[in-house]
Order: C-alpha cells, then sequence, then structure tokens
C-alpha cells in the first residue's frame, strides 16, 4: 500500500492506527469509523478522525473522508496531537 506511519515525533517509539469508535448512518447507510494514530510507547496520540464512507444510488462507493488516512496524515505532520479539547 506504501502507507507509512511515522515513529512518535515525541520518543521515537512505534506508532500504530487503532480504530476508535464503530459507526454508521442509516440514509444513506454510511460507515462513520473514527480512527486514531497513536505511540505504544508514550500513549500520545491524535484526535480521532471520523470516516464518511456510502454508496450512491449507482452503488459507487463514495469516499467523503477517509478516517484512517486523516489519522495518519496528521500524524505524520506532527499537528495532530490530542489536546483534549
Ligand atoms: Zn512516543
Amino acid at each position: 500500500m506504501g502507507i507509512k506511519i511515522k515513529p512518535c515525533p515525541f520518543c521515537g517509539g512505534e506508532a500504530t492506527l487503532t480504530k476508535v469508535t464503530n459507526g454508521f448512518m442509516h440514509d444513506p447507510v454510511t460507515i462513520t469509523n473514527t480512527y486514531r494514530v497513536g505511540c505504544k510507547q508514550c500513549g500520545i496520540y491524535t484526535k480521532a478522525y471520523e470516516s464518511k464512507i456510502w454508496q450512491d444510488k449507482y452503488g459507487v462507493v463514495q469516499i467523503e473522508a477517509n478516517g484512517a488516512m486523516d489519522a495518519i496524515d496528521a500524524w505524520n505532520r506532527r499537528d495532530g496531537e490530542n489536546h483534549d479539547d
């Protein structure tokens, strides 16, 4: 896939992508799972990023937001730390 999660900017520990919540909406049926990336070693993590994925009337999958990728992007930019807001 070529998607890389950078090591932790604070401790250099290994970072992993985690699904935070399972979610969906009914009309249209839309996946709204949320994801974050965090460090196994020091425990810092991004906020949760929500996916928004559904099928249009032709059955074509529409990805309005990919929470997993957004979380990885935020982590890799190193501006996605959770500030408990
Ligand atoms: Zn760390």
